[in-house]
């Protein structure tokens, strides 16, 4: 009787039956599919047939090969490790010079292989500012897309062009998905993108054949369909009107909301809050930072400490305040004041805004975070 692959690395890797199950439940939490569809992802990795992928890097900063390297929940990234066959990856492959090519161009000609995509490209002066062996990264990556079942952009740079595509952008850098555009494409952004996010993308194409659900801009929404604001340990504290003022002052070191500190959560969608990074350990907004954007395209030109603007009204607009007003009144009165501003938007909207803006006693007029018009750069 075959062993497979998935069976071989429970054995060889001391993984116990149950934690490759939990694993399996839990990319089917990952990707929002029911607790039911677990078993479908179990028969998909305990498939024999291992896949093959061609990682290229290009205009990086090889921060995202990092995250791929240091995937935390190690059942997860070594099963799937074992259930895909890495061909070709100039920083972690053994071989090198020819052989690293020869290997290269033998799954292409096979077919039947995932490409990912490290890293932007350049495309002024002919493609001549990334070069490896001789060749422009242009045309490296029409080769090795034109025969790949699918690709899978990681990072910032590969999705929407990142630093590099950054004004003046000297080399002209643009996206995959700017050159690559007869193939399904995946954008897996973020900077570096999250390594869960490439698990379960890739278990749910080994699982049903196909990409994840997408938004426009090709992103899986199992990981940005979701706005980090509204996942954000800190938003209560936001709706409370409780902002760190400066860095170090007593509402950071109590965890308070780092809007007005640039946190760019409202307008950024990303499964951050909930999957964190290293090993779930924690993520910038819980180490004390506000979110730059970094999933978002062009969020280099947003300014990480400038205040985003919102477009949309949340909460506390269409909510009762979570506080008094600073002006006491009755509980009798704060309640009626609570059920008037679910009705009233207009006038729920002004206390709010009044809310925000005085929050801690803070005189001075500060920019609202409750603006209607689109932020400049930051736009959604
Ligand atoms: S503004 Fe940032 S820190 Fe504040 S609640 Fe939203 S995401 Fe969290």
């Amino acid at each position: 009787m075959t062993v497979s692959t998935a069976k071989r690395a429970e054995i060889e890797k001391g993984l116990s039956r149950r934690e490759f199950l939990k694993f399996c439940t839990m990319m089917a939490g990952t990707l929002a599919l029911p607790k039911s569809f677990s078993k479908n992802i179990v028969m998909a990795l305990d498939a024999p047939a291992r896949t093959p992928v061609i990682w290229l890097e290009f205009q990086d900063c090889a921060g995202c090969t990092e995250a791929f390297l240091r995937a935390s929940r190690p059942t997860a990234a070594e099963v799937v490790l074992d259930v895909l066959s890495i061909d070709y990856h100039e920083t972690i492959m053994a071989a090198s010079g020819h052989l690293a090519e020869e290997a290269k161009a033998m799954t292409i000609e096979k077919g039947g292989y995932l490409l990912v995509v490290e890293g932007s490209i350049p495309m002024e002066e002919d493609g001549i500012y990334c070069c490896i062996g001789g060749r422009t990264a242009i045309d490296i990556l029409e080769e090795a897309a034109s025969n790949a079942l699918a690709v899978i952009a990681v990072g910032s740079c590969a999705t929407f062009g990142g630093i590099p595509k950054a004004a003046p952008n000297p080399t002209g850098a643009v996206s995959v998905m700017d050159l690559v555009t007869d193939k399904p494409i995946v954008n897996l952004s973020g900077c570096p993108y999250n390594p869960v996010n490439l698990t379960a993308t890739v278990v749910h194409f080994l699982t049903f054949g196909e990409l994840p659900a997408m938004d426009e801009l090709h992103r899986p929404l199992f990981a940005h369909g979701a706005r980090i604001h509204d996942n954000c340990e800190r938003r209560g504290h936001f709706d409370a009107g409780k902002f760190v003022k400066k860095w170090g002052d007593e509402g950071h070191r109590l965890g308070w909301c780092l809007y007005e500190m640039g946190c760019k959560g409202p307008v950024t969608f990303h499964n951050c809050p909930a999957v964190r990074y290293n090993d779930g350990a924690s993520w910038p907004v819980g180490s004390g930072h506000g979110c730059i954007g970094c999933s978002e395209p062009d969020f280099w030109e947003w300014g990480a400490y400038k205040t985003a603007k919102l477009q949309e009204i949340t909460p506390p607009i269409s909510f009762a305040p979570v506080q008094l007003p600073e002006a006491q009144i009755s509980p009798a009165g704060a309640a009626a004041v609570g059920g008037l501003a679910g009705l009233a938007i207009g006038a729920a909207g002004a206390a709010a805004i009044n809310q925000l803006s005085k929050s801690d006693g803070d005189d001075e007029e500060t920019e609202s975070p409750t603006e209607t018009e689109s932020p400049e750069g930051a736009g959604e």
